[in-house]
């Protein structure tokens, strides 16, 4: 069985005291071994990241947009066979692992633009004879640990940006699927970036842990579930680092009496249940405000009941299956437990058959969710849709408002003044007006609010740059000798 290699340095390294089996979701069975990074690997790659920096530091900005330019089309052309890979490992279907690539290639092409994003301010004549200008430098080795359900676009998210703004990188993909980081390495390599500037270790916390103690990184970006998120940002900034560690979700969708409640149902039935729910801002709680409740629960089910579920490499699927068995089992005790909490189960995914041993769950509807149960208060992660019932609109928003999380959010209205209202007031860090999937294009940036995100920078787009980078403030001055004297007083502007 092939072994899942580190990359380091350039060099494919397998190697390993341990390993660990990586599953086709479809099918249950193994398809590969992973080597599992000890300490004495992970600081390998960091040396090696720690060796490539200076050089890379140096390479004029042109050159290093070069790499971005070829990696956009390596990519593009590449998409059908990374895609596949995708689904290979992750189970979601073909056309959904597409979409991730077309997703994180927007940060690829944001890269690109590196020479305008990079520029530093200037400022003449501050005091007299006196300028003032910024640059922006790499803040050096940065690490970026990512989770299982976007393998290519969340990887990309981090070390595009990383990569142009003059930093080397350490990438720790999921281990559940983590080829897509090795063939994103091929074709950084393939695209130019000289090796040791992006490294890819295989592991678990060993690895992690190892990535937030070591003196030699200085920034850690994570995407994950949340106690792991606020364990990284704890403990990578006690060591000192800037951090950004996004989080988990329960993102809510409200819909209004007046909304286009075929519309809405759609927009809940695709955000809800694509990627089988694992997306963190898959829709997982609609709000029906005003009676809407019964008319919209019977929409989104009849729509479920043409969703067709199977392996994602059959074209005709619009649903692979989760990840991993334990993730099956975690998801439909949440529907199982849902009826002694008070719920009415309209639809149950457990009801589904599917053939083989496949890590596959049907689609679930539960309405009349209260908002003291666990359907509504924890973060699922599966195709679970949970519909609270309001009378009012600031009912609604006062629950998005006190839920834990507050990654994204929408409202389905065709008024105006309250979707207004819903943006001014919601505490979300993105927002909807009849989106139900508010990922924001790669030219502005991505994070929640609450415990969907520890830190204060959102990841990708102009606050990458900002968070990749150190600035430096110079100051001017070319005075003639003659006019030189001693001064003992606090230097002042004249
Ligand atoms: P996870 O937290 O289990 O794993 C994320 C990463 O952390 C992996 O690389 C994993 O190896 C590592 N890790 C796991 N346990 C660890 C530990 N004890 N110590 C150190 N490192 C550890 O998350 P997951 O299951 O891979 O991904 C799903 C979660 O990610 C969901 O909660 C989802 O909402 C969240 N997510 C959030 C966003 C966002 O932008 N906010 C995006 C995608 C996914």
């Amino acid at each position: 069985m092939a072994l899942i290699p580190h990359v380091i340095g350039g060099e494919k390294i397998t190697a390993a005291e341990r390993t660990q089996p990586v599953y086709n979701p479809a099918t249950g069975e193994q398809q590969h071994e992973l080597a599992i990074a000890s300490v004495a690997t992970v600081e390998e790659a960091i040396a090696a990241a720690k060796a490539a920096l200076p050089a890379w530091r140096k390479t004029s900005l042109t050159k290093r947009a070069d790499v971005f330019f070829n990696l956009r089309q390596l990519l593009k052309q590449r998409t059908p066979e990374l895609a596949a890979i995708v689904t290979s490992e992750h189970g979601k279907v073909l056309s959904d692992a597409a979409g991730e690539i077309a997703r994180g290639l927007e940060n690829v092409e944001f890269a690109s633009g590196l020479l305008h994003l990079l520029k530093g301010e200037r400022d003449e004549q501050v005091s007299t004879g006196v300028d003032v200008h910024s640059i922006k430098q790499p803040v050096g080795v940065v690490a970026a640990i990512t989770p299982f359900n976007f393998p290519v676009m969340v990887p990309l998210w981090m070390i595009a940006s990383a990569i142009a703004c003059g930093n080397t990188v350490v990438l720790k993909p999921s281990e559940r699927d983590p080829s897509a980081s090795i063939f994103i390495a091929d074709l950084f390599r393939e695209a130019g970036l000289p090796d040791g500037v992006l490294n890819v270790v295989n592991g678990d916390k060993v690895a992690v842990d190892t990535l937030l103690d070591s003196r030699d990184v200085k920034a850690i970006s994570f995407v994950g579930s949340t106690p792991i998120a606020k364990y990284i940002y704890e403990r990578a900034a006690a060591n000192g680092k800037r951090v950004q560690a996004l989080g988990g979700a329960k993102n809510h969708m409200i819909v209004m009496p007046d909304a286009d409640l075929n519309g809405a149902a759609d927009a809940a039935v695709s955000a809800a249940y694509g990627s089988a729910g694992e997306r963190c801002m898959a829709v997982s709680v609609v709000v029906a405000v005003g009676g809407v409740g019964d008319e919209l629960v019977q929409k989104i089910a009849d729509r479920m009941a043409d969703l067709t579920i199977g392996d994602g490499t059959d074209p005709a699927s619009e649903m692979g299956p989760l990840i991993t068995r334990e993730a099956k089992e975690r998801v439909e005790s949440y529907v199982a437990g849902a009826e002694a909490e008070g719920a009415t189960v309209v639809v149950d995914g457990r009801e589904a058959q599917f053939e083989g041993d496949g890590f596959f769950t049907g689609v679930s509807l539960i309405d009349h969710v209260k908002t003291d149960s666990k359907v509504y208060r924890e973060e699922i992660f599966g195709p679970v849709l949970a519909v609270v019932r309001v009378d009012t609109y600031e009912e609604g928003v006062q629950l998005i408002n006190e839920h834990q999380f507050g990654n994204g959010t929408a409202i389905f209205t065709r008024d105006g003044g309250v979707a207004r209202q819903f943006e001014f007031e919601v505490e979300a860090g993105m927002v909807g007006i009849n989106v139900p999937i508010p990922v924001p294009v790669g030219s502005f940036s991505f994070g929640g609010w609450k415990d969907s995100l520890f830190g204060d920078a959102h990841i990708y787009g102009p606050e990458s740059v900002h968070f990749y980078t150190r600035s430096k403030v110079v100051t001017t001055r070319w005075p003639k000798p003659e006019q030189s004297k001693v001064d003992l007083g606090f230097p002042s502007n004249s």
